[in-house]
Protein backbone atom coordinates (compact mmCIF):
# COMPACT_ATOMS: atom_id res chain seq x y z
CA UNK A 1 0.00 0.00 0.00
CA UNK A 2 1.43 3.55 -0.82
CA UNK A 3 3.74 2.23 -3.21
CA UNK A 4 4.66 5.76 -4.68
CA UNK A 5 6.24 6.44 -1.26
CA UNK A 6 9.28 4.43 -1.16
CA UNK A 7 10.45 2.69 2.22
CA UNK A 8 8.87 3.67 5.65
CA UNK A 9 7.43 0.18 5.85
CA UNK A 10 7.09 0.30 9.68
CA UNK A 11 5.37 4.21 9.38
CA UNK A 12 2.86 2.56 6.50
CA UNK A 13 1.99 -0.31 8.91
CA UNK A 14 1.39 1.57 11.68
CA UNK A 15 -0.89 4.30 9.17
CA UNK A 16 -2.78 1.03 8.04
CA UNK A 17 -4.11 0.30 11.53
CA UNK A 18 -5.86 3.58 11.84
CA UNK A 19 -7.78 3.02 9.08
CA UNK A 20 -9.54 0.42 10.91
CA UNK A 21 -12.79 1.37 12.92
CA UNK A 22 -11.59 1.64 16.55
CA UNK A 23 -9.87 4.43 18.92
CA UNK A 24 -7.01 6.17 17.11
CA UNK A 25 -4.60 9.45 18.20
CA UNK A 26 -6.11 12.63 17.56
CA UNK A 27 -2.77 13.69 16.47
CA UNK A 28 0.30 12.35 14.77
CA UNK A 29 3.90 13.75 14.19
CA UNK A 30 5.94 13.03 11.05
CA UNK A 31 9.23 13.81 12.13
CA UNK A 32 12.67 13.42 10.04
CA UNK A 33 15.25 14.83 7.39
CA UNK A 34 13.67 16.52 4.55
CA UNK A 35 12.87 15.10 1.44
CA UNK A 36 12.62 11.23 2.02
CA UNK A 37 8.53 11.29 1.82
CA UNK A 38 6.85 12.50 5.17
CA UNK A 39 4.64 14.88 3.46
CA UNK A 40 3.79 12.68 0.39
CA UNK A 41 2.67 9.80 2.84
CA UNK A 42 0.56 11.94 4.76
CA UNK A 43 -1.29 12.88 1.71
CA UNK A 44 -1.68 9.41 0.75
CA UNK A 45 -2.54 8.46 4.03
CA UNK A 46 -4.63 11.18 4.52
CA UNK A 47 -6.56 10.46 0.94
CA UNK A 48 -6.89 6.91 1.90
CA UNK A 49 -8.37 7.63 5.13
CA UNK A 50 -10.85 9.94 3.84
CA UNK A 51 -11.67 7.90 0.92
CA UNK A 52 -16.06 6.54 1.01
CA UNK A 53 -15.84 3.88 -1.46
CA UNK A 54 -16.57 0.61 -0.33
CA UNK A 55 -13.56 -2.03 -0.21
CA UNK A 56 -10.29 -1.93 -1.42
CA UNK A 57 -9.10 1.85 -0.41
CA UNK A 58 -8.38 4.49 -1.72
CA UNK A 59 -10.73 3.47 -4.62
CA UNK A 60 -10.22 6.52 -6.80
CA UNK A 61 -13.20 6.81 -8.20
CA UNK A 62 -15.19 8.22 -4.84
CA UNK A 63 -16.17 12.26 -5.12
CA UNK A 64 -13.92 12.14 -2.08
CA UNK A 65 -11.18 10.26 -3.88
CA UNK A 66 -11.57 12.81 -6.91
CA UNK A 67 -11.55 15.95 -5.02
CA UNK A 68 -7.92 14.61 -3.51
CA UNK A 69 -5.68 14.81 -6.26
CA UNK A 70 -2.03 14.41 -5.30
CA UNK A 71 -0.89 14.27 -8.45
CA UNK A 72 -1.44 17.30 -9.61
CA UNK A 73 -1.32 19.09 -6.06
CA UNK A 74 -4.87 19.66 -5.90
CA UNK A 75 -6.66 19.36 -2.55
CA UNK A 76 -9.93 20.61 -3.13
CA UNK A 77 -11.66 18.15 -0.25
CA UNK A 78 -13.96 20.03 2.20
CA UNK A 79 -12.60 18.09 4.94
CA UNK A 80 -9.08 18.41 4.57
CA UNK A 81 -6.57 21.50 5.59
CA UNK A 82 -3.23 22.04 4.41
CA UNK A 83 -1.42 24.87 6.74
CA UNK A 84 1.72 25.55 5.66
CA UNK A 85 3.73 28.81 5.85
CA UNK A 86 2.95 31.29 3.19
CA UNK A 87 5.98 31.66 1.87
CA UNK A 88 8.60 29.20 2.06
CA UNK A 89 11.12 29.49 4.46
CA UNK A 90 8.46 32.02 6.39
CA UNK A 91 6.59 31.55 10.03
CA UNK A 92 3.17 29.67 10.08
CA UNK A 93 1.08 32.57 12.18
CA UNK A 94 -1.25 32.46 14.69
CA UNK A 95 -3.95 33.90 11.94
CA UNK A 96 -3.63 30.77 10.10
CA UNK A 97 -4.14 28.74 12.80
CA UNK A 98 -7.36 30.56 13.90
CA UNK A 99 -8.23 30.09 10.60
CA UNK A 100 -8.00 26.55 9.99
CA UNK A 101 -9.65 26.42 13.84
CA UNK A 102 -13.02 27.94 12.46
CA UNK A 103 -13.56 25.41 11.10
CA UNK A 104 -13.42 23.23 14.09
CA UNK A 105 -17.43 24.33 14.37
CA UNK A 106 -18.50 22.26 11.45
CA UNK A 107 -18.91 18.65 11.04
CA UNK A 108 -17.32 16.49 7.98
CA UNK A 109 -18.83 17.21 4.91
CA UNK A 110 -18.19 14.56 2.61
CA UNK A 111 -16.18 11.81 4.81
CA UNK A 112 -16.63 10.42 8.33
CA UNK A 113 -13.08 12.53 9.20
CA UNK A 114 -11.40 15.73 9.21
CA UNK A 115 -7.43 15.52 8.17
CA UNK A 116 -5.40 18.76 8.95
CA UNK A 117 -1.56 18.27 7.81
CA UNK A 118 0.82 20.81 9.26
CA UNK A 119 3.71 21.19 7.11
CA UNK A 120 6.29 22.63 8.28
CA UNK A 121 5.34 22.77 11.93
CA UNK A 122 8.49 23.67 13.32
CA UNK A 123 7.30 27.17 11.49
CA UNK A 124 4.59 27.76 13.59
CA UNK A 125 5.39 30.97 16.07
CA UNK A 126 5.22 30.47 19.73
CA UNK A 127 1.54 32.41 19.32
CA UNK A 128 0.35 29.97 16.99
CA UNK A 129 2.24 26.39 18.50
CA UNK A 130 -0.04 27.96 21.79
CA UNK A 131 -3.48 28.62 19.65
CA UNK A 132 -3.08 24.73 18.16
CA UNK A 133 -2.42 23.47 21.54
CA UNK A 134 -5.71 24.16 22.43
CA UNK A 135 -6.88 22.08 19.41
CA UNK A 136 -4.75 19.77 20.53
CA UNK A 137 -6.08 19.72 23.63
CA UNK A 138 -9.74 19.42 22.88
CA UNK A 139 -10.01 17.90 19.26
CA UNK A 140 -13.10 18.59 17.20
CA UNK A 141 -14.52 15.51 16.61
CA UNK A 142 -13.59 13.57 13.92
CA UNK A 143 -10.38 15.42 13.14
CA UNK A 144 -7.29 13.83 12.55
CA UNK A 145 -3.98 15.96 12.53
CA UNK A 146 -0.70 15.21 11.34
CA UNK A 147 2.24 17.57 11.62
CA UNK A 148 5.25 17.14 9.78
CA UNK A 149 8.55 18.37 10.80
CA UNK A 150 12.51 17.70 9.96
CA UNK A 151 13.29 18.63 13.69
CA UNK A 152 10.87 17.24 16.91
CA UNK A 153 12.78 19.42 18.67
CA UNK A 154 11.29 22.62 17.30
CA UNK A 155 8.01 22.06 18.82
CA UNK A 156 6.82 23.17 22.14
CA UNK A 157 6.83 20.44 24.84
CA UNK A 158 3.36 20.63 25.14
CA UNK A 159 2.70 19.99 21.47
CA UNK A 160 5.07 17.43 21.30
CA UNK A 161 3.12 15.70 24.45
CA UNK A 162 -0.37 15.89 22.38
CA UNK A 163 1.15 13.65 19.54
CA UNK A 164 2.24 10.39 18.52
CA UNK A 165 5.81 10.39 16.97
CA UNK A 166 6.32 8.47 13.61
CA UNK A 167 10.10 8.69 12.91
CA UNK A 168 10.92 8.30 9.11
CA UNK A 169 14.56 7.63 8.67
CA UNK A 170 16.11 8.37 5.15
CA UNK A 171 15.72 5.32 2.31
CA UNK A 172 18.82 3.00 1.79
CA UNK A 173 21.07 5.14 -0.73
CA UNK A 174 20.00 2.00 -3.19
CA UNK A 175 16.61 2.63 -3.35
CA UNK A 176 16.91 6.12 -3.46
CA UNK A 177 18.71 5.58 -6.58
CA UNK A 178 15.70 3.82 -7.98
CA UNK A 179 13.85 6.37 -7.19
CA UNK A 180 16.14 9.32 -9.14
CA UNK A 181 16.13 6.19 -12.23
CA UNK A 182 12.24 6.31 -12.03
CA UNK A 183 12.55 10.20 -12.03
CA UNK A 184 14.43 9.75 -15.12
CA UNK A 185 18.02 10.84 -13.27
CA UNK A 186 19.84 7.87 -15.67
CA UNK A 187 23.61 9.75 -15.26
CA UNK A 188 24.94 9.69 -11.86
CA UNK A 189 21.96 8.52 -9.73
CA UNK A 190 23.79 7.07 -7.46
CA UNK A 191 26.25 9.93 -6.57
CA UNK A 192 23.49 12.14 -6.34
CA UNK A 193 21.67 9.83 -3.94
CA UNK A 194 25.05 10.35 -2.05
CA UNK A 195 25.63 13.49 -1.98
CA UNK A 196 22.09 14.51 -1.23
CA UNK A 197 22.15 12.68 2.14
CA UNK A 198 19.78 9.76 1.09
CA UNK A 199 17.01 12.17 0.06
CA UNK A 200 15.33 11.45 -2.99
CA UNK A 201 13.88 14.79 -3.25
CA UNK A 202 16.74 16.85 -2.18
CA UNK A 203 18.72 14.74 -4.89
CA UNK A 204 15.74 15.75 -7.49
CA UNK A 205 16.38 19.76 -6.21
CA UNK A 206 20.44 19.72 -6.57
CA UNK A 207 19.79 17.83 -9.93
CA UNK A 208 17.33 20.85 -10.74
CA UNK A 209 20.16 23.15 -9.05
CA UNK A 210 22.81 22.03 -11.64
CA UNK A 211 25.40 20.63 -8.68
CA UNK A 212 27.07 18.59 -11.42
CA UNK A 213 27.73 22.06 -13.38
CA UNK A 214 29.00 23.40 -9.57
CA UNK A 215 30.95 20.18 -8.49
CA UNK A 216 32.60 21.28 -11.94
CA UNK A 217 33.59 24.04 -11.33
CA UNK A 218 34.95 23.49 -7.76
CA UNK A 219 36.53 21.04 -8.79
CA UNK A 220 37.96 22.92 -11.62
CA UNK A 221 39.74 25.43 -9.14
CA UNK A 222 40.73 22.79 -6.58
CA UNK A 223 43.07 21.74 -9.88
CA UNK A 224 44.58 24.91 -10.36
CA UNK A 225 45.66 25.62 -6.61
CA UNK A 226 47.96 26.87 -6.25
CA UNK A 227 46.70 29.93 -8.44
CA UNK A 228 49.74 32.54 -9.94
CA UNK A 229 47.54 35.75 -9.93
CA UNK A 230 44.58 34.79 -7.04
CA UNK A 231 42.65 38.17 -7.52
CA UNK A 232 43.01 38.00 -11.36
CA UNK A 233 41.42 34.62 -11.05
CA UNK A 234 38.96 34.96 -8.04
CA UNK A 235 37.68 38.30 -10.93
CA UNK A 236 37.81 35.77 -14.05
CA UNK A 237 35.84 33.61 -11.88
CA UNK A 238 32.77 35.64 -11.75
CA UNK A 239 30.71 33.54 -9.03
CA UNK A 240 29.79 36.28 -6.94
CA UNK A 241 27.67 37.73 -9.63
CA UNK A 242 26.90 34.39 -11.35
CA UNK A 243 25.80 32.59 -7.64
CA UNK A 244 22.83 33.61 -5.76
CA UNK A 245 22.92 32.87 -1.67
CA UNK A 246 21.42 28.96 -2.84
CA UNK A 247 23.42 28.33 -5.43
CA UNK A 248 26.74 29.42 -3.33
CA UNK A 249 25.44 27.43 -0.58
CA UNK A 250 25.01 24.19 -2.87
CA UNK A 251 28.63 25.44 -4.65
CA UNK A 252 30.60 25.60 -1.11
CA UNK A 253 29.27 22.14 0.13
CA UNK A 254 30.37 20.87 -3.67
CA UNK A 255 33.91 22.03 -2.12
CA UNK A 256 33.12 20.34 1.45
CA UNK A 257 32.45 17.22 -0.10
CA UNK A 258 35.04 16.49 -3.15
CA UNK A 259 37.88 17.59 0.03
CA UNK A 260 36.47 15.44 2.24
CA UNK A 261 36.43 12.67 -0.36
CA UNK A 262 40.10 13.78 -0.86
CA UNK A 263 40.45 12.99 3.06
CA UNK A 264 39.03 9.82 2.72
CA UNK A 265 41.31 8.50 -0.12
CA UNK A 266 44.41 10.20 1.80
CA UNK A 267 43.18 7.69 4.84
CA UNK A 268 43.53 4.55 2.92
CA UNK A 269 39.02 4.72 3.15
CA UNK A 270 38.25 4.87 -0.86
CA UNK A 271 35.34 2.56 -0.33
CA UNK A 272 33.09 5.66 1.57
CA UNK A 273 33.99 8.24 -1.10
CA UNK A 274 30.66 9.84 -2.49
CA UNK A 275 31.83 11.39 -5.87
CA UNK A 276 32.86 8.09 -6.97
CA UNK A 277 32.59 9.16 -10.87
CA UNK A 278 35.35 11.02 -10.76
CA UNK A 279 37.58 8.63 -8.59
CA UNK A 280 40.60 9.57 -10.97
CA UNK A 281 40.97 12.78 -10.55
CA UNK A 282 40.51 12.98 -6.88
CA UNK A 283 43.51 10.28 -6.39
CA UNK A 284 45.05 12.33 -8.40
CA UNK A 285 44.33 15.37 -5.89
CA UNK A 286 44.80 13.26 -3.00
CA UNK A 287 48.47 12.22 -4.16
CA UNK A 288 49.49 16.12 -4.76
CA UNK A 289 48.18 17.74 -1.96
CA UNK A 290 49.64 17.15 2.12
CA UNK A 291 47.43 15.77 3.93
CA UNK A 292 47.31 18.51 6.63
CA UNK A 293 46.06 21.40 3.68
CA UNK A 294 43.27 19.01 2.70
CA UNK A 295 42.34 18.85 6.78
CA UNK A 296 42.34 22.23 6.92
CA UNK A 297 40.84 23.07 3.69
CA UNK A 298 37.82 21.13 4.46
CA UNK A 299 37.36 23.07 7.86
CA UNK A 300 37.42 26.47 5.70
CA UNK A 301 34.83 25.40 3.61
CA UNK A 302 32.61 23.60 6.02
CA UNK A 303 32.81 27.57 7.83
CA UNK A 304 32.28 29.22 4.47
CA UNK A 305 29.11 26.94 4.30
CA UNK A 306 28.25 27.93 8.29
CA UNK A 307 28.63 31.99 6.85
CA UNK A 308 26.78 31.98 3.78
CA UNK A 309 24.44 30.14 5.78
CA UNK A 310 24.48 32.57 8.43
CA UNK A 311 23.51 35.32 5.95
CA UNK A 312 26.92 36.47 5.18
CA UNK A 313 27.43 37.84 1.68
CA UNK A 314 27.68 34.92 -0.62
CA UNK A 315 30.07 37.03 -2.83
CA UNK A 316 32.28 37.78 0.07
CA UNK A 317 32.29 34.19 1.34
CA UNK A 318 33.00 32.62 -1.85
CA UNK A 319 36.06 34.83 -2.45
CA UNK A 320 37.66 34.40 1.08
CA UNK A 321 36.74 30.86 0.51
CA UNK A 322 39.65 30.63 -3.06
CA UNK A 323 42.49 32.81 -0.89
CA UNK A 324 41.41 30.72 1.79
CA UNK A 325 42.39 27.58 -0.52
CA UNK A 326 45.03 28.69 -2.15
CA UNK A 327 46.81 30.16 1.07
CA UNK A 328 46.67 26.56 2.65
CA UNK A 329 47.85 25.31 -0.81
CA UNK A 330 50.75 27.50 -0.60
CA UNK A 331 51.78 26.33 3.07
ZN1 LIG B 1 -12.47 6.73 -2.77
Amino acid sequence: MWDEVLGHQQNKEFLQKLLLPGSRPHALLFYGMGGIGKKMLALHFARTFLCTGQGARPCGLCESCRLFDIANDSFAHPDFYLLTAEEAGKDIKIEQVKEMAKQAAFAPVLSAHKVCIIDDAGQMTAEAANSLLKLLEEPPPGWLFILITQQAERLLPTVLSRVVRLRFEAPDLNDVQRILQAHGVIDNAKVLAALAGGSPGRALAFKEAGIFDLRHEALALLQKLPLQNPFGHIAGLGWGDKYDRAAALLLTEQFVYLLRDILLLQSGAADKIYNTDILAALERLAQSTPLHTTRQSVNAAQEAWQNINKNVSAKNVLEALVLKLDLLRKE
